[in-house]
């Protein structure tokens, strides 16, 4: 279960550029979150601070009420998918997903189920001896996936991941994070310039402009449809 609160969060870059401004925001256990709204308006900070990869220069973040500001990355139990899928191209499918664990001294054999797993989840069974470059666009974002499934962590982040695919395969994409997500109900923050994304896939929008949040809601009472 994760449930989290960011109590006015505020980035402010070098030489005074103010990324996000007081970002008041409750996210509840089982969420899918999107954060939506044009390039530079914050959303990447945003989760880049959540996630420790981004210094907070003001405000507090929490999950389920232990305050996180200064825990070290590794220790928020919260598992990252980027937009450019981050592999490491040396290693096949199978390390790309099984090397978090190996970091976290998890047992052999315990990798290997958790890998088997996820592999199975997301049909990646007869692809785990390749190596990244000899895989699909789609298939290399399903190794991303995996990479965070294996870790059992209490929440997903998930920045544009699905930006560098056609446009067919960002709505296959799409439906297989969407089934993913009723699967593990694991908490999730996705971020979009994609308003079809948005609509489709969130339980709650957060859109965002120029560093503050613009309006918070379900699809429906964001974008007004019958
Ligand atoms: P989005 O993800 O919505 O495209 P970002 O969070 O990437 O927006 O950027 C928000 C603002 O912060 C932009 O004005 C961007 O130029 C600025 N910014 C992002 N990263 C840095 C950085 N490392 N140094 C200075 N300014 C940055
Ligand atoms: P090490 O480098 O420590 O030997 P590996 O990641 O190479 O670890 O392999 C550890 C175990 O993971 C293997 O014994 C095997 O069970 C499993 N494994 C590795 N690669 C694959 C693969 N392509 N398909 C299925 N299982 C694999």
């Amino acid at each position: 279960m994760a449930e989290l609160k960011l109590v006015n969060l505020t980035k402010e870059y070098d030489k005074g550029v103010i990324a996000v401004k007081d970002f008041n925001l409750h996210i509840e256990d089982k969420e899918f979150i999107v954060f939506v709204g044009p390039s530079g308006c914050g959303k990447s900070t945003t989760l880049r601070m959540i996630a420790g990869l981004e210094e907070i220069t003001d405000g507090d973040f929490e999950i389920d009420g232990q305050r996180m500001n200064d825990v070290a990355p590794k220790n928020r139990d919260i598992a990252m998918v980027f937009q450019n899928y981050a592999l490491y191209p040396h290693m096949t499918v199978y390390e790309n997903m099984a090397f978090s664990l190996k970091l976290r001294k998890v047992k052999k054999k315990e990798i290997d189920e958790k890998v088997q797993e996820a592999a199975k989840i997301l049909g990646l069974e007869d692809y785990l001896s390749r190596k990244p470059k000899a895989l699909s666009g789609g298939q290399r974002q399903r190794v991303a996936l995996g990479r965070a499934i294996v870790r059992d962590a209490k929440i997903f982040l998930m920045d544009e991941p699905l930006s560098n695919l056609d446009a067919k395969l960002r709505v296959q994409m799409r439906a297989e994070i969407q089934k993913l997500h009723r699967r593990l109900q694991t908490t999730t923050i996705y971020v979009t310039h994609d308003q079809t994304e948005a609509m489709t896939m969130a339980t709650r929008l957060v859109v965002m402009k120029d560093g503050f949040i613009q309006q918070v809601g379900t699809p429906k009472e964001v974008y007004d449809f019958p």
